[in-house]
């Protein structure tokens, strides 16, 4: 089956008929400078084309807002929510649903499905979504962080990922989509943590014709010495900023290379600005994640630029990221080669430059949606509530409890061979302790301590959501028994929410072991959804959603008595996966 993307731009339209599955384009067409009527233009187009091989439409949405986390199929009620979202993309939803609605018309008995640029990035926590505004007057207007070139970043991470022959759940990435737009992302073990592109594609680095970030009061300056209104500001910052704005020749890298040889000052200093402003990034994501195992370089500058690469991954050192000269200055990528690694063999991170492909990505969502790849089977799900609870190792064992102690069962949990254990401990954090935390046995290979997010707040720690079981990079935390405390070097998590299944359950649920879905919660309480929840497959597992404390009070979950893990009468049922993608 092909799959036709259609990205209406605010001056162009690009058509792509290809597969999903190899890649291989059928035709491609760019309609230029197309002023007002995007459906006239899309309507003479696909009127042209041959569109007997053409199974399923896909869409490119810019702006998604809190409306859609994932692709959607189109129906009227998505085009309204479209709609409704165009005050926060004022440019470029408007062309894009001219393009949904004309396609629909030309196209009515084929599956439409939307793939929107913010949708990779719902998962930035909430630390990277807000900006420091009075929250009532953020609230009012959706000002905060939703970001942008989702389909690049989760595209060419994935492709890192796989040329590492890594599972992406493993690494921490960090893309560079470097083109007219441009815009950075922390991908921490395949979730989008943070990206330089906020409410608007404005925000981050240096663009072709935008400035990315400038001090607030510098915008504040202008209205009040140069009288510039929105309108104003709006022309000088999306138009007129940027490459353009610092070289004084235009956007296109190429011309400033060649005049910055030639000695031009101006072109000089715009490739300085980009280039600083793209590294400072890649060290501030660096910082997000604890570390980085790769960064990718993608986008017309990221994949033709050498120099540009040179100049960003200089002084990386630090981070494990050493520049193979050589390599950067022959690193071409294309459709047949997407991948050129230009790290040197001593480099623990990998540079790698990647072909990026954003109309395979979108082709890719709208062909899973399109036959049903995201549906899951009917069928209820008890929930039990985690409380805060601990997992010791042999010798944890003996350093808290003392040489040669046996943990001593005191009730059976759900799961088979777990059992909460008689002995306690008390967790010590630099604001306050909590005391008689739960141990649950039976010992492990590595010790992991679950607390909530009050709890974080009591404690006064950061404990960063994780899978059990994933500690790799997480915070230090003291534990205190009757024979001494003891200090892990880290362990201390939120425990994601995740469903336990038999392997009987999963194929009944039409789900796998690590597939994401999301889950709806039907409480006597409030009916809620649950986004981004983990699959776990054993056949040693009974079927159960665990949640913690704090995600039972939202959902209103009563619960029966303390413990650490309370079963309860809630059910929930799933609602779809995300799409498998490649
Ligand atoms: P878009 O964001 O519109 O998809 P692209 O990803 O195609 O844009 O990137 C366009 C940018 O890539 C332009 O600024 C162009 O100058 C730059 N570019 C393309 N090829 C080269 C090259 N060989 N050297 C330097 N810059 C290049």
């Amino acid at each position: 089956m092909d799959v036709l993307v259609v990205n209406c731009g605010s001056s162009s339209i690009k058509l792509d008929v290809l597969d999903p599955q190899t890649g291989e384009r059928r035709s491609s067409e760019v309609l230029e400078r197309i002023s007002g009527n995007h459906g006239e233009a899309l309507r003479e187009a696909l009127a042209r084309m041959q569109t007997d091989t053409i199974g399923a439409v896909g869409h490119r949405v810019v702006h998604g807002g809190d409306a859609f986390t994932a692709p959607a199929r189109i129906d009227d009620e998505v085009c309204a929510a479209v709609e409704a979202l165009i005050p926060l993309a004022p440019l470029h939803n408007p062309a894009n649903l001219a393009g949904i609605v004309a396609a629909r018309e030309a196209l009515p008995d084929l599956p439409h499905v939307a793939v929107f640029d913010t949708a990779f990035h719902a998962t930035l926590p909430r630390r990277a979504r807000h900006y420091a505004l009075p929250a009532d007057v953020a609230e009012r207007h959706g000002l905060r962080r939703y970001g942008f070139h989702g389909p690049s970043h989760g595209w060419v991470s994935r492709q890192a990922a796989r040329w590492m022959d890594a599972d992406p759940e493993t690494l921490r990435v960090v893309t560079c989509h470097l083109g007219n737009g441009c815009s950075v992302a922390a991908v921490e073990y395949g979730r989008s943590v943070e990206t330089s592109m906020g409410m608007t594609p404005l925000e981050g680095l240096v663009m072709g014709t935008r400035s990315g970030d400038v001090d607030p009061g510098v915008l504040l300056t202008l209205m009040r010495a140069e009288g510039l209104d929105a309108d104003g500001l709006d022309t000088l910052l999306n138009r007129e900023s940027g490459l353009a704005g610092l070289s004084g020749v235009g956007n296109d890298l190429r011309d400033i290379e060649a005049r910055a040889a030639e000695g031009d000052e101006r072109c000089r200093l715009a490739m300085h600005v980009f280039a600083h402003r793209v590294r400072k990034y890649i060290g501030a994501y660096a910082a997000v994640m604890g570390g980085v195992d790769a960064i990718v370089f993608t986008g017309g500058i990221g994949e033709n630029s050498a120099q540009m690469r040179n100049r960003i991954a200089q002084r990386l050192e630090f981070l494990g990221a050493r520049l193979d000269a050589d390599r950067n200055r022959d690193a071409s990528v294309d459709d047949a080669t997407p991948v050129a690694a230009i790290s040197d063999e001593r480099s623990r991170c990998r540079l790698l430059v990647i072909r990026t492909d954003e109309a395979r990505a979108i082709a890719q969502d709208a062909a899973a949606l399109a036959t049903g790849a995201d549906a899951v089977g009917a069928g209820t799900i008890p929930i039990a509530i985690s409380a805060r609870h601990i997992h010791l190792t042999r010798d944890a064992v003996d350093a808290l409890f003392g040489e040669g102690h046996e943990l001593t069962p005191y009730k059976p949990l759900s799961q088979p061979g777990q059992f909460a254990c008689e002995e306690r401990l008390t967790i010590v954090g630099p604001r306050r302790s909590i005391e008689g935390v739960r141990v649950l046995g039976p010992e492990r290979g590595r010790c992991q301590v679950e607390i909530s997010r009050t709890d974080e707040f009591h404690l006064g720690v950061d404990a960063p959501v994780r899978n059990s079981g994933d500690v790799k990079g997480t915070p230090p935390v003291t534990l205190v028994g009757p024979a001494g405390s003891l200090t892990l070097e880290q362990g201390l998590i939120c425990a994601r929410r995740h469903v336990h299944m038999h392997s009987d359950d999963a194929a009944r649920f039409g789900v796998e072991k690590g597939d994401v879905v999301d889950v709806h919660v039907d409480s006597d309480g409030r009916d809620l959804i649950f986004g981004d929840v983990l699959v776990r497959v054993k056949d040693s597992y009974r079927l159960e959603m665990h949640i913690d404390t704090d995600e039972a009070n939202a959902a209103e979950i009563t619960r029966g008595h303390e413990g650490a893990l309370v079963a309860t009468s809630a059910t929930c049922k799933l609602m779809r996966k995300r799409p498998p993608s490649v």
